[in-house]
């Protein structure tokens, strides 16, 4: 028999946009190492995170993912959980629900997504790098920069890339952004319940890793007002057929044309202050796809018009959406518009 710490991660009911919460269950398990299908459900006083009323604040938490935890190391290990209602039904709060039917529903599509999270680390009021009055140098240099004068928070973006490879994320690479203390890593290309829990968790590690560095990260879609880039988390796509058929990359760049509005409105608070046309990606208000362009809303690498096969990238997701609601659409839209097709 061993004691494991089981940090049992959830999203909360936040207003406009969620946060995360979690906290320590203290396991006895004769397992090697348990994981989440052999931990027990737990609960939490709902009416603290703005997901029940305090005459009714039981609020349930069922572990659906689970991965060592690479911040307390041995005998350890990270949960992220759904939230469900006493009569385990799913909580108005619980995106993942919907998101796992989807994905059963359009399973025979093998839908995998690459996510690139950009974020932005703060210190205090300002972003990381901006000086305590007045502006950094204007962007340019900073993109992918080296040197103390390019990129500020590298320790921190290096532990967390750590953390992330410890725990068994499938991280797929790390960049310094546009705008100075803005940082991106990528999670993926795995199907749509992996590449969400996986990413709900990967931000949770940056949170925590940003205690360590005394900086925290926020995914705030529009960190600094002006002539600075907002954050985004491009998610990028493929089914079976995309990774093999070049008409059905665009047959899909073409289906999210059709529900571009809904699209918007579901892909993270704020989103008119950051796709205003100015920075990449074009306003909220318009559609369009394009062949290497990072100005549309949808781009096509150059790579897979070259191969006649591949994924699509949709630019339009702010860094703060929730990737369960974000991968579900991108499948009914893609599979719906296949239907009528048909
Ligand atoms: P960018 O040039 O837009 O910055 P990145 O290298 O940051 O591109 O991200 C590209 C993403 O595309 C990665 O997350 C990767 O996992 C994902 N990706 C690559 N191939 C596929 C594919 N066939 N299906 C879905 N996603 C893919
Ligand atoms: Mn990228
Ligand atoms: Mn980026
Ligand atoms: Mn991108």
């Amino acid at each position: 028999m061993s004691t494991y710490r089981a940090e049992y991660i959830w999203i909360d009911g936040s207003i406009p946009t969620p946060k995360l919460r979690s906290k320590t269950m203290i396991v006895n398990s004769d397992k090697d190492m348990p994981t989440y299908d052999d931990l027990p459900i737990w609960g939490f006083d709902g009416s603290s995170t703005n997901q029940a009323m305090g005459s009714a604040s039981d609020c349930v938490l069922r572990p659906v993912f689970s991965c060592p935890d690479p911040i307390r190391e041995r005998d350890s290990l990270l949960v992220m959980t759904e939230v469900l209602n006493t009569d385990l039904s799913p909580h108005r709060s619980n995106t993942r629900a919907a998101c796992a039917e989807a994905a059963a529903r359009y399973a025979d599509q093998e839908f995998i997504f690459g996510i690139e999270q950009e974020y932005t680390f703060f210190k205090g009021m300002r972003p990381l790098g901006f000086p305590d009055h007045g502006f950094p140098a204007p962007q340019g240099g900073y993109y992918c920069g080296v040197g103390a004068d390019e990129v500020f928070g590298r320790p921190a973006v290096e532990e967390h890339l750590q953390r992330c490879l410890d725990a068994g994320l499938d991280i797929s690479g790390i960049n310094a952004e546009v705008m100075p203390g803005q940082w991106e890593f990528q999670i993926g290309p795995t199907p749509a319940l992996d590449v969400s829990d996986q990413l709900w968790v990967a931000r949770w590690l940056l949170y925590r890793v940003g205690e360590h560095h005394d900086v925290n990260a926020t995914l705030y879609p529009k960190p600094a007002r002006g002539d600075w880039n907002g954050a985004g988390a491009h998610t990028n796509f493929s089914t079976k057929t995309m990774r093999s058929d070049y008409q059905a990359c665009v047959d899909a760049a073409e289906a999210l044309g059709t529900r571009h509005e809904l699209h918007i409105a579901n892909y993270g608070f704020a989103i008119e202050e950051r796709l205003t046309g100015l920075h990449e990606t074009c306003s909220y208000r318009e559609f369009r796809y394009g062949v290497s362009d990072r100005g549309a809303s949808i781009r096509i690498p150059w790579q897979v018009e070259k191969a006649q096969k591949g994924y699509i990238e949709d630019r339009r997701p702010n860094a703060n959406m929730d990737p369960y609601v974000v991968t579900r659409l991108i499948m009914e839209t893609v599979c719906g518009a296949m239907a009528a097709k048909a």
